[in-house]
């Protein structure tokens, strides 16, 4: 079967024939395809067409697919049980590389996924500070948990609406949703509402409504007020930990926020998260406190495992150099092609992540972000795929390079790129 059958037969046993909803192609239309199997820098699909992945699992893969150490380490691990539901060595050794690489955080508890995550977080917040309300800001996407479906990114910023039904009023009104990058409208508000807020939570480096880089005096703003008015400044770097930096952007920039919420990169491919920061506020989590969260799976040994292997391989520092520079190497042609066409398009770009917005300006916070033409990403989305790249299914994601992606799949990529635009 091919992949648009596939996905006729998909519907039938699953909500829009996905697992989570950007998958389904709805806003580049056509059908998803449907993958075989993966490896360092491809996929291929059924049909056994074979493309360069710029999704890499939403960024989760920093060293491409299946990384045979990585692999092996799961392996090795399964024979030895999948589960126990009881303490392990290794997680006391991914909690030590955690805290190497983050020294903000003092102790840290490993979950499933970057919803549970960041939703222990808020809990976390609101239960050291004994206030309810919370700050987050528009284009930011903080998973699925009731509280943070308010003006989110990603997945529903590609559907167009401001939320989600099913959350209950009285809990969206707790949280207050700002715009990105403004300082100032931030600074407002939280001398008002001081008092009641328990959290400031943000992407330090946004990613979910395509990449914005943050205006630093906006990051340092956000830590100066928050401690001023002993409110918890939650990082929320699922995405930019392990990414922009091996520490994240609280090393590039300098900042050390209270608490920091770390996936993707960190699970090594497979599902883990962890919440950590300031250890008089994680002693509030159960067992020690009274701030309830629990997991049958989590920190389970083959997560556990991917994630030290895929830690230890980031240590070599040269990493995110070579990283950074393949990827300015492979948007430079973009952004020089686009202004020699005089077409209407921004590259933005950090570290090892990109979006490119059909927009006239740079694009600062999400209403710029939906201000970029989707009709031209969905045309551009298409020429690629059909060329054997695989670039996100909505103009709000970013790309993402892995080690994986090397000089072959760079010029070749650069290629269709020009033909595309
Ligand atoms: C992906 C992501 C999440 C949610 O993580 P899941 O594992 O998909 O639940 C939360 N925050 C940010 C910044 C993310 O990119």
């Amino acid at each position: 079967m091919n992949s648009r059958s596939l996905f006729s037969l998909a519907k039938k046993h699953m909500p829009g024939g996905v697992n989570s909803p950007v998958r389904a192609f709805g806003a580049v239309g056509g059908w998803p395809r449907f993958i075989q199997s993966a490896e360092a820098a491809y996929l291929t699909d059924v049909e056994g067409k074979k493309y360069i992945d710029y999704v890499m699992s939403w960024g989760a893969l920093i060293l491409g697919h299946s990384p045979g150490a990585v692999v092996k380490a799961i392996i090795d691990s399964a024979v030895r049980g999948t589960s126990y539901g009881a303490p392990t060595v290794c997680e006391i050794e991914l909690a030590r590389r955690i805290k190497k690489a983050f020294p903000s955080i003092q102790k840290v508890r490993l979950v499933n996924s970057g919803t549970e995550a960041v939703m222990t977080a808020v809990r976390l917040a609101r239960g050291a500070t004994g206030r309810k309300k919370i700050i987050k800001f528009d284009g930011c996407y903080h998973g699925h948990s009731d509280s943070l479906l308010v003006k989110p990114g990603s997945g529903v910023a590609t559907l167009g609406i401001p939320g989600s039904s099913g959350v209950p009023e009285e809990i969206a009104a707790l949280t207050i949703s700002l715009p990105y990058n403004d300082t100032s409208t931030f600074e407002r508000v939280i001398r008002t509402e001081e008092k009641n807020i328990a959290c400031v939570i943000v992407e330090p480096v946004a990613a979910n409504m395509g990449v914005v880089p943050p205006r630093e005096e906006f990051l340092w703003a956000l830590r100066k007020w928050t401690q001023k008015y002993k409110v918890i400044l939650i990082f929320d770097e699922i995405i930019s930990g392990f990414r922009v930096s091996h520490g994240g952007a609280q090393e590039l920039y300098g900042i050390a926020p209270d608490l920091t919420t770390l996936g993707k990169i960190v699970g090594g491919g497979l599902p883990l998260a962890a919440v950590g920061g300031r250890a008089d506020i994680m002693n509030h989590l159960a067992p020690l406190g009274p701030v309830y969260q629990a997991g049958t799976l989590s920190g389970n040994p083959l997560a556990v495992t991917a994630g030290i292997q895929t830690l230890e391989m980031l240590e070599d520092k040269t990493v995110y150099a070579s990283l950074r520079e393949r990827t300015v190497h492979l948007t430079e042609c973009v952004r020089v092609l686009a202004k020699k066409k005089r077409r209407a398009v921004r590259v933005q770009s950090l570290g090892s992540m990109f979006t490119v917005f059909f927009s006239e300006n740079s694009v600062q916070n999400f209403d710029q972000a939906k201000k970029s033409n989707a009709r031209s990403y969905k045309h551009f989305f298409h020429q690629l795929l059909k060329a054997g790249i695989y670039f996100p299914p909505s103009p709000f994601e970013a790309c993402f390079l892995s080690t994986a992606h090397g000089h072959q799949e760079i010029s070749r990529t650069q290629k269709v790129l020009e033909k595309a635009l």
